[in-house]
């Protein structure tokens, strides 16, 4: 993905609609939106130009499918960005005996790549690269997106288009930028720093460079949250999924749902996971027969999953079919 850095060839972004490719004076370039745009508005959907199919690579399975692009296509990947370039002592400098064989390799490679002095094959792809199936893909407009950690946008791999798509999840006015997290957005200041460092770069928004302990700031506020988030994610986490079930019959199961949802349309975190957390609760209030409750949380539960990922994304359908089924027995109960 674009780190905030100065490129040094022009952007090969095709031509969109929805937003243009600007510079950044001192930052490198970003997607500015063309036009103001509401939530769920999808303004890319990108094959990839590489893909490397495993999670554990190395750069002969980059280079391998660097080999089968055509010469505007290797232009295209040499344009994008690259993390390197990076301080070594920023990374630790040994390994483990007991990492051995192709993980030492790889470990190796990619510290050579951070830390090297030239843009390479595999700098370029760890700045960029983005999650693909079980391995991981470069999508060269996708990449343009630079990072924030309260992003408008969220992006996703749809398996049913074959594509990487992106969709605005907090409205976005004509000309504001339009950017992505790179990184859990519930993670606190010193791990999204850990994870951004990665891409070569720090994060410059208003969560990081406010004052966590000065109440009045967005900083202090955003910290809160996500540190609230991170709790209920841990209490809850074993009671969702296949023990959801189990879950509906703690007492503080549904509060704790009801708090997970406010806190990240809060933090502005309208992605698949806010929709989970409706469509949990939708499931439990089914379960335990208060279907009014059920109905709202499994419409809440469509729309957000509509909205960022698309009525077209594979587990979609499960969403329909359970507001469907709600509204079916809703329908019984009041004849
Ligand atoms: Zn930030």
């Amino acid at each position: 993905m674009t780190a905030m850095a100065t490129q040094s060839k022009i952007p090969m972004a095709s031509e969109s609609e929805y937003y243009e490719v600007r510079p950044i004076p001192g930052k490198g370039y970003g997607c500015f939106a063309l036009k103001a745009m509401k939530r769920g508005t999808r303004i890319l959907a990108e094959e990839p130009l590489l893909v490397v199919p495993i999670a554990e690579y190395l750069q002969s399975d980059i280079q391998q499918a660097f080999d089968k692009l055509s010469p505007e296509q290797k232009d295209i990947y040499f344009s994008l960005h690259s993390g390197h370039g990076q301080d070594p002592k920023l990374w630790p400098s040994r390994i483990h005996p007991t990492v051995e064989g192709k993980e030492r390799q790889r470990i190796k490679e990619q510290h050579d790549a951070r830390t090297g002095k030239q843009p390479s094959l595999i700098s370029i792809f760890q700045t960029n690269c983005m999650e693909w199936n079980k391995g991981a893909a470069v999508f060269p407009n996708a990449a343009r997106f630079n990072h924030c950690c309260n992003p408008n946008a969220c992006f996703t791999w749809n398996s049913a288009l074959g594509k990487e798509t992106i969709h605005i999840m907090n409205d976005v006015e004509k000309d504001e930028e339009i950017t992505l997290s790179y990184c859990d957005m519930i993670h606190d200041k010193t791990l999204r720093l850990w994870e951004l460092k990665h891409y070569g770069f720090t994060c410059d928004c208003r969560a990081c460079t406010g004052d966590e302990d000065d109440e009045t700031t967005f900083a202090y506020h955003s910290a809160l949250r996500r540190f609230r988030l991170q709790e209920l994610e841990r209490e809850t986490r074993f009671l969702r999924g296949p023990k959801l079930y189990e879950g509906a019959v703690q007492p503080d199961f549904v509060r704790q749902l009801l708090q997970l949802a406010a806190l990240h349309q809060e933090e502005g975190d309208y992605t698949a996971r806010l929709a989970s957390v409706f469509l949990d609760l939708a499931l439990v209030c089914e379960v335990s027969g208060d279907l009014k409750m059920a109905e709202v949380a499994a419409g809440k539960a469509v729309q957000v999953k509509k909205d960022c990922q698309g009525a077209d994304f594979p587990d979609y359908k499960k969403y329909v079919e359970v507001l469907e089924r709600v509204k079916v027995k809703l329908g019984q109960q009041e004849v």
